[in-house]
């Protein structure tokens, strides 16, 4: 994943880093910069920019390899030099004066990755809409920017369970577990890619920490910085899925890891089944999840939780109720750094067991298909660009965010799943994986109140606290390594 990045070489970086492999990479490493390179830019969270994108200049010969490799990142293939010199002087009217230089960077330093940029404000999708539009048509297919909007519903009937379709029995017999997430930056900030200082993410956090402290009882829980968790804490994060590390060349090539770990945490209520991520790279990532296949619980436990955090975040900065909490655009919906969230935001999935499919047809063909014929894709169940579980487990979900009304996005995603659950039972003959061969384990991370002594109560030694992780939560270790994509 880490792609032909150096190419170009990077600006300012005098001896050159080696970039391990995710899969070389020891725990430990993850989400510490290198102590003998501190004064070195690294390019897991620094933003380091293309030599000739540093200068403003169109970077014709790494364009040209990209072209002939196999696989174009789509800000490749919507930007080219003509394209690039009519548009390179121009500054997003935006709090963050975006360049093109800025938008391509990712894609060009990272030839492997899927879409490859990224905006810095929300100005930036329309004062460079000549290069945003079609890719961003490309993407959602189905959705056009200068389409008349769909007449609104209520957010009642937006996330209404009712009417999603059931899942087959087939489908839930082999579906380990389910989440669905949604994106949202605050109108207020400036978006992560584009904010000139650690300021505005130690705000947001500041703020969200307020939000949560008042939610009722039954969404209470806990909030988990970046910048003071123990080492306990954060490896049960890691065991149960739920923590982002950073560290990550592609995120960091779109400045989304600038000035880490400052404003970055994990909001985990109480039985782990809703969270938050803090400035991951939009500002709020609103997750819910749980271990079952109980789609309708998990969609409507997260409509739910969206309402309380913006009305959390309403009240405490006293927003009155005509008022976008939220980053809003006219015509893209909810405003994300990446285009591939726009307007929804809401990616939902479940890991599904299609073993005898995956040997059958492979990874790629079966995430083709998904696209092709239901507007969904699969990723391993580590995050994008990991593998299957060994129980050949994979993540569907929809690929589409924008155009569509949530439950509508959830539907793509359930008639995804029982049409592979079908192809499963058709090559197993009906047969389930066996319990024995389940080896990925989600949402069991130790209890917050074990793994991290409330602050008041202080005093107990890490050890006595906190049960070994490896008692608590034996799930093997998945690396979560993606692109900024998603
Ligand atoms: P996102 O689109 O929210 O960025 P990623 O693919 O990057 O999602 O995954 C984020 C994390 O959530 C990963 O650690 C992944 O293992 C976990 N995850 C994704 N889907 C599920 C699921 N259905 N059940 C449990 N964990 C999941
Ligand atoms: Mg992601």
């Amino acid at each position: 994943m880490t792609g032909d990045r150096k190419k170009d070489g990077g600006k300012k970086v005098e001896s050159p880093i080696e970039i391990k492999p995710v899969a070389d990479q020891k725990q430990d490493d993850i989400e510490k910069r290198d102590p003998e390179a501190a004064n070195e830019l690294d390019p897991f969270f620094d933003l380091i920019m293309n030599d000739q994108l540093a200068n403003n200049e169109f970077p014709t010969e790494t364009y040209k390899e990209i072209v002939a490799s196999d696989h174009q990142p789509m800000c490749v293939k919507h930007c080219n030099e003509e394209l690039f010199n009519k548009l390179k002087d121009k500054k997003s009217l935006g709090k963050a004066q975006w360049t093109m230089a800025r938008t391509i960077n990712s894609g060009i330093q990272n030839p492997t990755s899927f879409v490859g940029c990224h905006v810095g404000d929300m100005e930036s999708y329309d004062n460079f809409s000549e290069f945003w539009y079609p890719l961003i048509e490309e993407y959602h297919k189905g959705f056009i920017v200068n389409e008349p909007k769909r007449e609104e519903i209520s957010t009642a009937e937006r996330f209404d369970i009712n009417k999603l379709p059931k899942l087959s029995e087939e489908a839930k017999m082999r579906i380990v577990s389910t989440r669905i997430r949604c994106a949202r930056n605050l109108a207020d900030f400036p978006l992560n890619p584009g904010a000139p200082t650690a300021e505005s993410r130690q705000q947001i956090l500041e703020l969200l920490e307020g939000v949560y402290s008042k939610l009722p009882k039954d969404f209470t829980g806990k909030l988990h910085k970046h910048e003071v968790m123990s080492e306990e804490e954060r490896e049960g994060l890691v065991k149960a899925h739920f923590l982002f590390r950073g560290k990550d060349v592609m995120q960091a090539a779109s400045g989304y890891h600038q000035f880490w770990p400052k404003g970055r945490g994990i909001f985990v209520r109480e039985d782990q089944k809703f969270l938050n991520w803090i400035n991951e790279g939009d500002h709020i990532r609103i997750i819910s999840m749980e271990k079952s296949s109980d789609v309708e619980a998990v969609f409507e436990r997260l409509g739910e939780g969206i309402r309380l955090v913006e009305n959390g975040i309403r009240e405490a900065t006293n927003k009155k109720a005509d008022e976008s909490v939220f980053m809003f655009h006219p015509k893209l919906g909810s405003v994300t750094c990446c285009p591939s969230n726009l307007g929804s935001g809401l990616r939902g999935g479940v890991f599904l067991q299609i073993p005898n499919l995956l040997a059958d047809q492979g990874f790629e063909a079966i995430d083709k298909m998904c696209r092709e014929k239901y507007h969904c894709q699969i990723r391993g169940t580590g995050g994008e660009h990991s593998s299957p579980g060994a129980g050949g487990e994979v993540d569907v979900s929809n690929w589409r965010r924008i155009g569509f009304w949530e439950y509508e996005l959830v539907t793509d995603m359930i008639v995804c799943v029982n049409a592979l659950a079908e192809m499963e039972a058709e090559l197993s003959g009906g047969e389930a994986v066996p319990d024995e061969d389940e080896p990925v384990v989600i949402v069991e991370a130790p209890k917050v109140e074990e793994a991290a002594p409330k602050v008041e109560e202080a005093a107990p030694k890490v050890e006595e606290a906190a049960p070994k992780v490896e008692e608590a939560a034996p799930a093997e270790v998945i690396d979560e390594f993606e692109e900024p994509d998603s």
